[in-house]
C-alpha cells in the first residue's frame, strides 16, 4: 500500500467519522482533498508547485523555521516569500519538529508554546503572511496542543493526513475510492520528498515521474467529480459550510474595487461578525499597510492594477507587452516585495476579452473577474440618471451570475454584478439572489466599491451590506471573497 505511517495511524477513526458523515447525507457530494507539504523542501517549490499549478491547484506547504535556509536541500525565505506570491497556502509545522506530545509528557508547555508561537511570528515577521494552521510533527497532538494553538491564534490542523510517497501510482486511486464508500468529506494528502527517494524524509517519492502520476490520478478522481483539490483553508471552510447548511448550500462571492482603504477597514468588525470574508481589489501599491491588515483578518488582496488601466482598449493599441509592463508588473513587484499574496486580478470596468483573460492565465493568475462582451449585458447598469432603467432586470433571473457552487475554486474566469445607488440596486432583489443561490448550490459573485452609511453612487451602504451578511447563513451560504 502507498499510504503508510499516518494512513494507518488515522484510517480507523476516519472510517468512524465516515460512517456518521453518510448516515447525514444521501448524495454523493465530492471529498474536499487538500496537498499538503511538510518539511519545507526545496523541491516543493522547483517540482512540486509548478506541477500543481499546471493543473490549477494550489497546495498547503507546512513550514519548519529553523529549517529554512538550513542546507541546500531547505527552503529559503525568498522561496517561502514566491510560494505566497504564486498563490500557494503557507502554515506552520513548529519551530524545530519536536514531537509536542513527548515534550507535553515531559512537562514543558512553554517550549510548545514557543515551538508554535515563535515559528508563527518568524513566518509572519518573514512573509507579512500570518499562518491560519499548524500542523504538528509526526501527527502528535491532543487537546492541550488545540488549546495552544487557539491562544496563539491559530488552528490545529484537524483532518484525517494520508501519507502518500511510494511509487506505487495506483494507490491514490484506490484509497479515495474506499474514502468515498464510506462518505467522508475531506482529507489531507500529505506529501514530503518528491524527486528521489533518500530525499526528505521517510516515505519519499522515487522520482518525480512517479510523483507526476500520483498527480496525474488525483486530477483523474477530480475530473470524475469524486474529489475537488483545494487548499488547507478552503477545505476547512467549505467543510464547515456543509456541517452547517447541508444539503442547502452555496456561496457568495464579494469583492471590493479600488482604493476606499479607511472604509474597508472600518467595515473589518462587520465582517468578523459574520465568519465573512471579501477580496479588495487594489489600485496601486501605497497601501501595504492596509493590505497586511486585511489579510490579517482572513481577506485577500487582489490586482486591480497600478494606474487602473482598461485592459480590452490599452492591449489592442498597445499591445500585451506594453499593458503588462505597465500596469501589472509595478504593482505586481511591490507587492510582491511586501509579502502579499496575489492570485487574481479584476478588470478595471469590468472590460475583458479572451485575449486579455488568456494574458493573465500564462502569467500566473490563477482567477480573473470580469464581464466584457462574453457576457450579456449587466442586469444593472451604471445608469445614475436613471436613462437606462428599461434595462435593468432582476438579478436573480440573470443566470450568468451564477456558476455551480461545486465551481467556485475551479473557475478561473467569474462574472459579477455590482451594487451601488448608481446602479439603482434593490437590496430585496439582492436578497433574492442570494436565496436562489443557497437554494440551487450555487456561487453568486457580487462587487461594490466603497462601504459606507447610506452610501451614494457606485459605493454599498453599510445598511445592504450587513442584511446580506445576516442573512446568508440561513440562505446557506458561505461569505468569501475571489479566491
Ligand atoms: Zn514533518
Ligand atoms: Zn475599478
Amino acid at each position: 500500500m502507498g499510504h503508510t505511517y499516518s494512513a494507518f495511524r488515522f484510517f480507523h477513526s476516519a472510517f468512524r467519522i465516515a460512517a456518521f458523515a453518510f448516515a447525514a447525507t444521501a448524495v454523493a457530494e465530492p471529498i474536499r482533498v487538500a496537498l499538503t507539504f511538510d518539511d519545507s523542501l526545496k523541491d516543493h517549490l522547483l517540482i512540486a508547485a509548478p506541477m500543481l499549478e499546471e493543473r490549477g491547484w494550489r497546495g498547503t506547504f507546512c513550514i519548519v523555521t529553523d529549517w529554512i535556509g538550513k542546507d541546500e536541500r531547505r527552503l529559503t525565505w525568498d522561496d517561502v516569500r514566491e510560494l505566497i506570491s504564486r498563490g500557494h497556502e503557507i502554515a506552520t509545522h513548529t519551530k524545530s519538529h519536536q514531537n509536542l506530545i513527548t515534550l507535553l509528557n515531559a512537562g514543558e508547555e512553554d517550549e510548545i508554546r514557543r515551538e508554535i508561537g515563535e515559528s508563527a511570528a518568524k513566518i509572519q515577521q518573514e512573509t507579512g503572511f500570518a499562518p491560519r494552521f499548524m500542523f504538528s510533527p509526526f501527527c502528535c497532538q491532543n487537546e492541550i496542543t488545540e488549546r495552544i494553538c487557539s491562544e496563539l491564534g491559530l488552528r490545529q490542523a484537524g483532518a484525517p493526513r494520508y501519507n502518500f510517497g511510494s511509487n506505487n501510482c495506483d494507490s491514490v486511486t484506490t484509497f479515495v475510492n474506499e474514502l468515498c464508500k464510506s462518505g467522508t468529506v475531506r482529507a489531507d494528502i500529505l506529501q514530503h520528498g518528491v524527486s528521489q527517494a533518500d530525499h526528505g524524509g521517510w516515505c519519499a517519492f522515487a522520482d518525480r515521474e512517479s510523483f507526476r502520476k500520483h498527480l496525474d490520478a488525483i486530477a483523474e478522481l477530480e475530473r470524475q467529480g469524486k474529489i475537488i483539490v483545494t487548499d488547507y483553508d478552503g477545505m476547512v471552510s467549505d467543510c464547515a459550510l456543509k456541517a452547517k447548511a447541508w444539503p442547502r448550500h452555496g456561496v457568495l462571492s464579494l469583492s471590493f474595487d479600488d482604493a476606499s482603504f479607511g472604509q474597508w477597514e472600518a467595515a473589518f468588525p462587520l465582517f468578523a461578525k459574520y465568519d465573512a470574508r471579501t477580496t479588495f481589489f487594489v489600485i496601486g501599491t501605497n497601501r501595504v499597510d492596509f493590505m497586511k491588515k486585511a489579510l490579517a483578518a482572513g481577506h485577500e488582496i487582489g490586482l486591480h492594477g497600478f494606474r487602473h488601466m482598461d485592459a480590452t482598449p490599452t492591449v489592442e493599441e498597445r499591445g500585451e507587452d506594453w499593458f503588462w509592463k505597465t500596469d501589472i508588473v509595478p504593482q505586481l513587484t511591490e507587492l510582491g516585495k511586501a509579502g502579499i499574496p496575489i492570485r487574481s486580478y479584476a478588470y478595471p470596468n469590468c472590460r475583458r476579452t479572451d485575449r486579455t483573460d488568456a494574458l493573465f492565465f500564462s502569467r500566473g493568475f490563477a482567477r480573473v473577474r470580469g464581464t466584457g462582451k462574453t457576457f450579456p449585458p449587466n442586469p444593472n447598469p451604471f445608469d445614475p440618471k436613471g436613462d437606462k432603467l428599461d434595462k435593468w432586470r432582476p438579478v436573480a433571473t440573470a443566470d450568468w451570475l451564477f456558476i455551480p457552487a461545486a465551481d467556485f475554486l475551479k473557475a478561473r474566469l467569474v462574472p459579477n454584478v455590482i451594487m451601488g445607488e448608481a446602479y439603482h440596486t434593490d437590496i430585496e432583489d439582492i436578497l433574492r439572489a442570494m436565496e436562489r443561490a443557497g437554494d440551487r448550490g450555487e456561487a453568486l459573485f457580487i462587487v461594490s466599491h466603497g462601504i459606507a452609511r447610506d452610501a451614494k453612487g457606485i459605493s454599498m451602504k453599510t445598511e445592504w451590506l450587513e442584511r446580506m451578511l445576516s442573512s446568508a447563513n440561513d440562505f446557506g451560504l458561505l461569505v468569501r471573497g475571489i479566491r
